[in-house]
């Protein structure tokens, strides 16, 4: 058996194990075709069967109807931060932000480079310690383009419990670390995107979902791989699509299918989370969190210790035990443990058993 560790990291991030396996029995010789799926054309039928289903598995997760499109689009999230205004916001109007974290602040900064994007509602005061919750009392003009949110703040450790309130307004939401981590009401969207490096797949594909009469806004002068409906009439077939991250999207979608879909998946992540927050709050503030309880992220739980010293052992000593990942971003500082699908809660208990153990030691 090949030495894996508990991996914590933040994305790219822990892939499922059957995964992999299958990926390393398909390298070489590809479904009987005698190449590997890194060297067939995409306009092979081997190819195209691969990027049908991985679209039909995800819409399948989804439970999305045919009313959207799925698209594969390269460039990561953050082209989408920049995507999203060039398709949706036409000149003289303007769209909507709540801002959560660095990530929803950047694609708002991005948006403002070609549009009029504005802050509706912002936890910058606080350091991003919460998400807007029920009641949803922010002003929302019903003219406005869309309402942009971040659905789970990777580096401050926050998430929203609750879809936030759209009205009419279409609401487009960066997903990109808690997509596939739990059941989507894709009904109240207007646009999904996602990077597919947390819970969907490796780095290379990001993953959007659209509601159709939204491509009617895509301006007709955009450059086609820019525009969502020239992608979408291609059905991401347009130019040569990240055809390795997408087989790979489509192995972990059949593989969240069998566990028993994102009502499953969600139960397993909600356990691991709860495991990790039971002990921070059984530390008596050795540990302590970043985010407010009503706002705890189940994917990116982020914590500090009562020193930058003892963070800094904390992290020699955790990544010697093969906990690996546990370094805060660079901007937030402390402690991160990323709980994304495939980590196990078998490494959740050993990072768990690893803090109380710390805690006695140095506490
Ligand atoms: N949005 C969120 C919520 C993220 O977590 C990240 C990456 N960690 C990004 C956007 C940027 O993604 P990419 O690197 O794929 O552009």
């Amino acid at each position: 058996m090949p030495r894996r560790v508990h991996n914590f990291n933040a994305g790219p991030a822990a892939l499922p194990l059957p995964v992999l396996e299958q990926v390393q029995r398909d390298l070489l010789d590809f479904a009987g075709s005698g190449m590997s799926i890194l060297e067939l054309s995409h306009r092979s039928t081997t190819y195209e069967e691969v990027h049908h289903q991985a679209i039909a598995d995800l819409r399948m997760l989804l439970r999305g109807s045919e009313e959207y499109a799925i698209l594969f689009m390269g460039g990561g999230a953050q082209t989408q931060f920049a995507l999203v205004p060039m398709n949706l916001l036409p000149a003289r109007a303007h769209a909507d932000y709540l801002i959560t974290g660095p990530w929803s602040m950047t694609a708002l900064h991005e948006a403002q480079k070609l549009a009029d994007a504005r802050v509706l509602w912002s936890s910058a005061n606080t350091h991003f310690d919460r998400v807007p919750t029920p009641p949803f009392d922010y002003p929302l003009d019903p003219q406005s383009a869309y309402l942009h949110y971040t659905s789970n703040n990777t580096i401050v450790g926050t998430q929203y419990a609750v879809v936030p309130e759209a009205g009419d307004v279409p609401l487009v939401c960066d997903m990109s670390s808690d997509f596939l981590s739990r059941p989507v009401e894709a009904s109240r969207f207007g646009l999904i995107y996602a990077g597919a490096q947390k819970n969907a797949g490796p780095a290379g594909v990001t993953i959007v979902v659209v509601r159709q009469d939204l491509l009617e806004r895509c301006p007709a002068d955009l450059p086609s791989p820019f525009s969502y409906a020239q992608v979408a009439a291609k059905n991401s077939l347009l130019n040569t699509p990240p055809v390795f991250a997408i087989y790979i999207v489509g192995l972990v979608a059949r593989y969240l299918l069998e566990q028993g879909g994102l009502t499953a998946i969600a139960t397993h992540n909600a356990d691991k989370a709860r495991l990790l927050y039971a002990a921070i709050d059984a530390s008596a503030g050795f540990y302590r969190g970043l985010a407010q309880p009503h706002s705890r992220s189940l994917m990116n739980v982020t914590f500090r210790l009562p020193t930058p010293e003892l963070e800094t052992r904390f992290l020699t000593a955790s990544s010697a035990a093969d906990l690996i990942g546990l370094q805060g971003h660079r901007t937030a500082g402390g402690l991160r443990a990323s709980l994304y699908n495939a980590v196990s809660l078998t490494s959740v208990q050993a990072l768990a058993a690893f803090m109380e153990d710390f805690q006695q030691r140095w506490g």
